[in-house]
Parts: C-alpha cells; structure tokens; sequence
C-alpha cells in the first residue's frame, strides 16, 4: 500500500507535449520536463525493448510477438499527440505511427532529474 503522499507524487495535474518535450506537473507541486528524444530511445514497449537488446519479460503483453520494425530501429523523436491510458500512464502518438509504449507515470516520475 502506497501513502497518500506517494500517490499525489505519481499523479498529474497537467501534460503538455511541446514541440521537443513532455512537461508533466504532479499533484505535490513538482514540475518536470522530459526530451522527447530521451522518451522515445526509452519507449517501454516490447518492439523497441527487444530492438535495444533487452529480453522481453514483463513488457511482453499477451501473446503478442514482439517484432523489430523499422519504426523501432530508426526512432523519430517527433511527437503528434498522447492519450491517456487509465490512470496509471500515456501513450505518446509518434509521428511514425507508432503508439505501443505505454509510459506509466510511475516511471515517468522516476525518470526525473533533479
Ligand atoms: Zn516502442
């Protein structure tokens, strides 16, 4: 069970994609701001996470087979939009079409440097 405090910690109150970064606002006042680059060599889905040579545990969603693609080797860092996913994260919609991260705001916040 996480404290209110650390809830408020992984929860924003506002995202704003710009053109070259992600600015996150959390609940305890904390403001934090992400290249858009950085995000997407780090885009947590099972493609790139096998594309950058890690196994594919945890990242691995249903049987979905994981599948290198040109999207995920040769990465554009240009950001069309993102969408909500539950409560817990986002996906960011890049401007090659692909959309199969999901960052959670967990690891978002964690990314954080101070
Ligand atoms: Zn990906």
């Amino acid at each position: 069970m996480r404290s209110r405090e650390e809830k408020k910690r992984r929860r924003p109150t506002s995202i704003e994609l710009g053109e070259r970064e992600l600015l996150i606002s959390w609940q305890d006042g904390h403001r934090s701001s992400y290249a858009l680059h950085d995000l997407r060599l780090q885009c947590p889905c099972a493609n790139c996470g096998q594309a950058r040579g890690e196994p594919h545990g945890p990242q691995l969603i249903g049987d979905e087979l994981p599948i290198v693609t040109a999207a995920s080797v040769n990465p554009t860092s240009e950001a069309k939009g993102f969408d909500p996913v539950g409560r817990y994260g986002i996906k960011i919609r890049w401007a090659d079409g692909h959309d199969a991260g999901i960052y959670t705001f967990e690891m978002l916040r964690d990314f954080t440097i101070e």
